[in-house]
């Protein structure tokens, strides 16, 4: 099963993936973090990444897609995978399409996550990343048991960099509402989108609809 999480920044995109993970045994594969394990580690890909990265703009699709198309190939992806900030455009959404067709594929469930901008922004000032496991934390809405400790492998939480620019968050969300969000008519007229409003205002989080969206494709 190929499923996609959609959604701005900050709306609990790669927290719903990591409960889908647990939840159907298919691995997630976020961009984002691919890119930040190469930024870490200085190489090439990172290092040419990083130049669009800092700046809150899209990596290009030459680096993006053969880079999603090899971890497909991996022998964990033959079930499936949990596909988390690819694609971000609608060449990449064809692209993922021409992928998938290779390999008897397609996508079954686009889960778009949807949650009020002056919340996103507040949850990207808020959020903290474990730089080993990857796991997502936020400072109000879903802390760490200890401050600044992974619950998973206690490994120092930080604050992805991209994360402390306010014109980068800037940029990344003007380039979600002008290239991603044409993806949510796109993938509804393919008959596989699932849209969610998730905000404390309502106290919806991305655990309470990963529950739901679980006991449904369990069924
Ligand atoms: P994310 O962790 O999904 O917020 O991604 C962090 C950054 O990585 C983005 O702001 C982009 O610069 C880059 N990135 C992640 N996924 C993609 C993608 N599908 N296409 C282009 N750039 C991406």
């Amino acid at each position: 099963m190929i499923i996609i999480m959609l959604g701005a920044q900050g709306t609990g995109k790669g927290t719903m993936a990591g409960y889908l993970v647990a939840g159907l045994g298919i691995p997630q594969i976020s961009t984002g973090d691919i890119f930040r394990a190469n930024i870490q580690n200085q190489t090439e890909l990172g290092i040419e990444a990083d130049k669009y990265i800092s700046k809150g703009e899209l990596v290009p699709d030459s680096i993006t897609v053969p880079m999603v198309a090899n971890r497909l190939e991996e022998e964990d992806c033959q079930d499936g995978a949990i596909l988390d900030g690819f694609p971000r455009t609608i060449e990449q959404a064809e692209s993922l399409k021409e992928i998938l067709a290779k390999k008897d594929k397609k996508v079954d469930l686009v889960i778009n996550l949807t949650t009020p901008r002056e919340e996103i922004i507040d949850r990207m000032v808020t959020r903290r990343v474990c730089p080993n496991c990857k796991a997502t934390f936020n400072t109000k809405l879903c802390p760490p048991k200890v401050e600044g400790i992974c619950d998973n492998c206690g490994t120092a939480l930080v604050q992805r960099d991209d994360d402390k620019d306010p014109k980068a968050i800037e940029k990344r969300l003007q380039i979600y509402e002008e290239k991603t969000m044409p993806l949510v008519e796109y993938y509804q007229k393919e008959g596989v989108l699932r849209t969610e409003f998730i905000s404390t205002s309502i106290n919806r989080l991305a655990k309470e609809a990963s529950e739901e969206i679980l006991a449904e494709l369990k069924k």
